[in-house]
């Protein structure tokens, strides 16, 4: 079986150029697919969809030699993730394993079996799950075969087929993936569409399509949701987020630094659910952020390839100035860089580990969400305060309490308004466990089997007991 790229379109055009964040040069090119190709390779996707849906033990076998694919091609999938993303080397293997891991996982999770509706009539009706069709995923840059498994392998497990779109910015090793784990899956099962937009829309308002899982920031995901509408497809939105992170009175700041650093600097900051804010009790200020601004003066920056490096580029121009406009914002209001707070003079898309003190509460770096190499801390009076700051937003993906007494870390953690809190760790994820961002932050749940159902619909067969006349 071949890689499923979809074949030359109306209006072909020059492939686009993808770049290196670690030197602002060209990497690789990808397909710049034609939005109205997008027809002929929905239908071939319903249509591979008729046999695909009909036998789970097939799926399941299908999927999990996927997954042995996908590990067996390890050393040639992280690199081109590397140099295209710009996450460090052992990162991008770790992304790869947990690319495989997820495919099977649901390759083994029992889908919902047929169950009664016991209702006190002489009735009998049972619920039976069916898939939807073909599903659309869209996907971001930030850990774009992660995120792309994410999408898939419920979506596949549960008996549709999908078309995934990959970002512009990181194409290749998704493409790659596409091709390797097309080799275990009949033709037109997984498709990857590569191109610039208008591509996503399209394909979000694409009639064909029947569920549109997207993943990526609140705009776009708005975005997402109206291009569906034209459909009425389901939708299920995966967006950005605003992390607190809560020190209470009786951390061990020593202890817990290098965990609460690296909550909010793994790959460059750029993760949905990082530690984005720090609130720190105010007698233990000036500790927090004196440990935190030594981690970050300590840290390895560089290439993603290169041996030893702890902390790669941003991924792209615009992210960078982003990233650097609200630093500057912030500290033009008053807030101290106690470590970094600037570009690196280097080529590529390098931006120092930055710690900022003192920032006024209602500064961008505060109140948006930064995704880059930043982390703004803020003094607390009483916990309540911190908790109320932590809540207003209108985000909602995860939040974290930091704190020697476990008891009462769980107390306040139970009082934050998102879809995950953790104790003294910060976005540790399981397959198993349902996530789902509030406000925001996003729409539907995904992962474990509520990541499945939400690739399922009920469908209900409804007959008159025995005897009927
Ligand atoms: P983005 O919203 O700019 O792009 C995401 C994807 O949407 C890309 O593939 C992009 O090409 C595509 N796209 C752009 N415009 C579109 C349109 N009009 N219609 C359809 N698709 C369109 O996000 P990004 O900058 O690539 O990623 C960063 C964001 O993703 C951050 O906000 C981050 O928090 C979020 N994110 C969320 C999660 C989560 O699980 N909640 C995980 C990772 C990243």
């Amino acid at each position: 079986m071949t890689s499923r790229q979809p074949p030359s379109s109306p209006g072909d055009r020059k492939p686009f150029a993808v770049l290196d964040p670690a030197t602002g040069e060209v990497c690789g090119e990808a397909p710049d697919q034609h939005p109205d190709a997008l027809d002929a390779t929905v239908d071939r996707a319903q249509e591979a969809w008729l046999s695909w849906r009909a036998d789970p033990v097939a799926r399941a076998t299908a999927l999990l030699a996927a997954a042995d694919a996908v590990e067996a091609a390890a050393a040639d999938m992280a690199p081109l993730l590397t140099r295209e993303q710009g996450k460090p080397l052992a990162e991008s293997y770790a992304e790869v394993a947990r690319t495989a891991a997820r495919l099977r996982y649901f390759a083994e999770l029992d889908g919902p079996r047929p169950q009664p509706i016991p209702d006190g009539r002489p009735v009998r009706s049972e619920i039976r799950w069916r898939s939807l069709g073909p599903v659309a995923a869209i996907v971001p840059w930030n850990f774009p075969l992660q995120l792309a498994s994410a999408k898939l392998a419920p979506a596949l497990a549960a008996g549709n087929t999908v078309v995934l779109k990959p970002s512009p910015y990181t194409p290749l090793a998704t493409l790659l993936l596409g091709s390797v784990i097309s080799t275990a899956l009949p033709a037109d099962v997984l498709t990857i569409v590569t191109g610039n937009e208008p591509l996503g829309a399209r394909l979000a308002s694409h009639p064909g399509i029947r569920h549109v899982t997207f993943t990526g920031s609140v705009p776009t995901g708005r975005a997402v949701a109206e291009s569906a509408a034209a459909s009425l497809a389901r939708v299920t939105l995966e967006l950005g987020g605003n992390d607190a992170a809560i020190l209470l009175e009786d951390v061990d700041v020593e202890r817990i630094a290098d965990r609460l650093f690296w909550a909010a600097f793994r790959n460059c900051g750029q993760v949905c659910m990082a530690v984005k804010r720090v609130y720190a009790p105010a007698r233990l200020y000036s500790d927090v952020v004196e440990a935190l601004a030594q981690r970050a003066k300590a840290v390895v920056v560089g290439s993603g390839l290169a041996p030893g490096t702890q902390l790669g580029p941003v991924n792209n121009a615009p992210q960078l100035a982003r990233v650097e406009r609200w630093t500057e914002e912030a500290l033009a209001d008053g807030a101290r860089a106690v470590a970094g707070g600037h570009r690196l003079d280097r080529p590529g898309y390098f931006f120092a580990p930055t710690i900022l003190a003192d920032v006024p509460p209602g500064s961008p770096v505060v109140t948006e969400e930064q995704f880059g190499p930043v982390l703004p801390v803020l003094p607390y009076g009483s916990i309540d305060e911190a908790v109320a700051a932590a809540n207003d937003t209108g985000f909602g993906l995860g939040g974290s309490v930091w704190g020697t007494d476990l008891d009462r870390a769980w107390a306040v953690a139970g009082r934050l308004e998102c879809g995950t809190a953790w104790i003294n760790h910060h976005a540790e994820l399981s397959l198993a466990q349902p996530f789902a961002g509030i406000k925001e932050s996003g729409v539907g749940v995904a992962g474990g089997p509520w990541g499945l159902h939400g690739n399922l619909r009920p469908f209900v067969v409804h007959r008159p007991d025995e005897g009927w006349q």
